[in-house]
């Protein structure tokens, strides 16, 4: 997909394009992943660089603030630039950070984690959500000898070969183990269980289902209760992948509220907020399996992210973050709704507020809708994004959320426009 010109920008975009240009001679395509704003269906008046973050804004290099309504993607928990957070990361880099082998920190991570998250005996660190994820599948496949893993349809748990969406270099044999199902449809996880009978090694799911591009939809309990009871029925292991949402909706583990625990978790994005450090935790019935796998990285044992990961979590319990970034989900989507009566344009908001995404219901899988609402709403300073959930945290103020509303006000005039344009 490529992106459209929706307004007439008066943001200054000489630095961006200077980079833009220079990158494209140094780096394949000029930007690769997600966050290449052209191939990602952005806007073309969205920034590509950025050269400032604090609370709960964002500077582009040609030195326009922003109020962000994406965290980082998700890492940015309590805020860019958390006094506590970077101070505690400060200090263990005067310390250490990479060594030989790695500091006090991680065995206090791991205690804290331990105590904190509900369904976890254990702790192991690594990088990326990805690396969590893959080693969450290779200890369910220690544990049970077995090669199937149950997944639903366009889920996203990351880039490895045998997860990512995109097929360019992939081969059929880096999927032969991969079966997916459908979110909240019982019937289709028991029919891949008979049918790959004995051979289930681990059912992998997100706590809710974010998939970008269509409406958000909760786990209705009864299902997430039967998974449970399905994965226990066959032996195999039930993965949460809290990627995403680890952190952001309940600091136990995103299902404590449902009653349902997994056997593992991966951890990422919010842990370290904004530090680089995923995790998985686990029950004791897998800690023999974990001693039986090869996993590791160069960077997994970083002192300064755990550091980090420390002072975010303590921070996050001590001074209840996911409250405050319910309270300021709920007045963005009580001010979206609100906006979208008066200018008689139909939108859905899908999702827990902590992780909103704002859709155009009537007709826009070109995204001609979202991406002129994001474009008029970035032109008036806030950062937000056409089909990809997005993220509060606890730097969201009453007043920024209202200067997020100011903005999504023009934002639902150039929606306006572009349907009376139809
Ligand atoms: N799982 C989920 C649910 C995710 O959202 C992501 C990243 N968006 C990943 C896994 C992969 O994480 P990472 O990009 O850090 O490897």
């Amino acid at each position: 997909m490529t992106s459209v010109t929706t307004t007439s920008s008066t943001l200054t975009r000489v630095q961006d394009r200077a980079l833009r240009d220079r990158a494209a001679t140094v780096i394949p395509g000029g930007m690769y992943g997600h966050v290449n704003v052209v191939g990602w269906s952005l806007p073309s008046n969205y920034p590509q660089f950025f050269s400032r973050s604090e609370g709960d804004r964002l500077w582009d290099v040609d030195g326009q603030s922003y109020v962000d309504m994406l965290c980082s993607w998700g890492p940015i928990l309590l805020g860019y630039a958390d006094p506590t957070v970077d101070a505690a990361a400060r200090e263990q880099a005067q310390q250490l950070d990479a060594a030989n082998g790695t500091s006090a920190r991680m065995v206090e991570l791991a205690e804290l984690l331990v105590d904190t998250v509900s369904a976890a005996d254990w702790a192991m660190f690594a990088k990326n959500g990805n690396d969590a994820t893959t080693t969450c599948c290779t200890i369910a496949r220690a544990a049970t000898g077995r090669r199937k893993i149950l997944k639903a349809k366009a889920a996203y748990h990351g880039a490895s070969p045998a997860f990512t969406p995109v097929l360019g270099g992939i081969t059929p044999e880096d999927r032969a183990n991969l079966i997916e199902v459908t979110y909240n449809d019982i019937a289709s996880f028991e029919a891949a269980a008979a049918e790959h009978d004995g051979d289930v090694a681990a059912v992998i799911l997100t706590p809710f289902q974010h998939d970008g591009h269509v409406d958000q939809e909760l786990a209705d309990p009864a299902f997430a209760r039967a998974v449970r009871e399905l994965c226990d029925r066959i032996g195999a292991v039930l993965i949460l992948d809290e990627v995403r949402t680890g952190f952001r909706l309940d600091i136990r583990g995103s299902w404590e509220p449902l009653g349902v625990r997994p056997d593992l978790s991966a951890f990422s994005k919010a842990l370290g907020n904004g530090h680089a450090i995923s995790a998985v935790t686990g029950t004791d019935a897998l800690r023999d399996a974990v001693g039986s796998i090869f996993v590791t990285g160069s960077f997994w044992y970083s002192a300064v992210s755990m550091a980090a990961a420390i002072a975010t979590i303590t921070k996050a319990r001590d001074t209840d973050v996911i409250e405050t970034m319910r309270l300021r989900g709920e007045q963005l989507r009580a001010g979206i709704a609100t906006q979208a009566a008066t200018h008689g344009v139909a939108v859905s908001q899908t999702g827990p507020v902590q992780l909103p995404l704002i859709l155009f219901p009537d007709d826009d899988e070109d995204l001609t809708l979202g991406q002129a609402f994001v474009g008029a709403a970035l032109e008036g300073g806030a950062y937000l994004h056409p089909w990809h959930n997005m993220f509060l945290s606890g730097a969201h103020t009453e007043e920024s959320i209202n200067q997020v509303l100011a903005a999504t006000d023009l934002g639902f005039t150039a929606v306006r426009r572009a349907l009376e344009r139809r």
